[in-house]
């Protein structure tokens, strides 16, 4: 095993980490960044990105992702692509007046760091019915830019009322002839604009509180039963694939033992990013943050930054 050291570890490469990189590298930190999968996070699945300012072609998520990338690339910042932290423990490593507070255990190398950076968003939370955990993968999913066009002139449901689902059910009824939009209430969750979008598209047809009962298939997902949360009825659709985005789950687990978090995992941070631990900073949507936008992770990553600087200033 290869041992590194630093006095940064950031950990996840979406625009979170990327921002906090590049304001890490301009204050002189000494650092490392590692991502487990390609720079860039969840975004890299998103189809249009409309809201960051100053961005006026609206560039897909994966056209944003790159320019961070580059970016990083500009300020000579290495990011360690396909580099997976396993375990992070307090350490305590002595070296040469340097105290190394953690050990985190990656790939084939450890990497000893004074202070984390946790920016390992999130990843999408699960219906947990009938038959989805059998569909996933042969008509569930949870990305429509990536299987979206499988279902090219098909019929397809989407679940959830927030912006994720009222965005990607826009895009997908580019490409198919229906879509159902299952929200378990009356009303969505979703942003105004995207809610008149989707209220004056043809293809849409929205099914209000309404619950997935049951996905229903032979080899693959063929059709759903739906429950209305009113009158107790349930309906049968027939559909050729189902999307859901009902949620996130933190991706904490590797760190959850040393610092708060909420009922569901997400990192408990102060206005500092600062985590119940001194040395630990959490950002984007990883934190237990009331936006999960692409602006507010990265405008998360600068503030830890920032702050990481000034906790290294402290400390001497
Ligand atoms: P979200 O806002 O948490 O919405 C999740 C949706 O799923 C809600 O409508 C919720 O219903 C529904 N839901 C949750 N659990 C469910 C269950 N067990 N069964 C059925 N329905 C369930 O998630 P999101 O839409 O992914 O958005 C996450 C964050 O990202 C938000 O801050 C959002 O603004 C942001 N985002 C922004 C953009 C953008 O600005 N372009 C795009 C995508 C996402 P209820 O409404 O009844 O709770």
């Amino acid at each position: 095993m290869k041992e590194l050291k630093t006095d940064l570890l950031i950990i996840g490469a979406g625009p979170g980490g990327m921002a906090a990189a590049l304001y890490a590298k301009r204050s002189g930190l000494d650092f490392i960044i590692v991502e487990k999968n390609m720079a860039g996070g969840q975004i890299i699945n998103t189809d249009l990105i409309e809201n960051y300012p100053g961005f006026l072609d609206n560039p897909s998520g994966f056209e944003l992702a790159q320019k961070l990338s580059e970016h990083c690339k500009k300020f000579e910042i290495d990011i360690m692509e396909y580099f997976s932290i396993d375990k992070i423990e307090e350490a305590d490593h002595k070296d040469g007046g340097k105290t190394y507070k953690f050990k985190s255990t990656g790939s084939d190398s450890y990497i000893y760091s004074r202070a984390l950076i946790i920016a390992t968003g999130a990843k999408p939370d699960r219906l947990d019915v009938k038959g989805e955990a059998e569909f996933i993968g042969k008509g569930i999913s949870f990305c429509a830019t990536c299987d979206g066009a499988l279902y090219r002139g098909k019929e397809v449901a989407v679940v959830g009322g927030g912006d994720t689902a009222v965005e990607e059910a826009l895009f997908l009824s580019n490409l198919v002839d229906k879509v159902y939009l299952i929200h378990r209430r009356d009303e969505l969750r979703a942003c105004d604009m995207l809610q008149c979008r989707a209220r004056d598209n043809g293809k849409i047809e929205f099914l209000w509180s309404s619950v997935v009962e049951e996905f229903v298939g032979d080899e693959k997902l063929e059709s759903i039963i739906i429950k209305n949360k009113n009158d107790g009825s349930t309906r049968k659709i027939a559909v050729a694939a189902a999307f859901e985005y009902v949620g996130w789950e933190p991706n904490s687990d590797m760190i959850k033992h040393l610092v708060d978090t909420d009922q569901k995992g997400f990192i408990i941070a102060d206005m500092t990013m600062k985590t119940s631990h001194e040395a630990i900073f959490a950002i984007g949507d990883v934190r237990n943050t009331p936006f999960r936008q692409v602006i507010t992770a990265v405008a998360d990553g600068a503030v830890a930054a920032m702050y990481v600087d000034k906790y290294f200033l402290e400390q001497g």
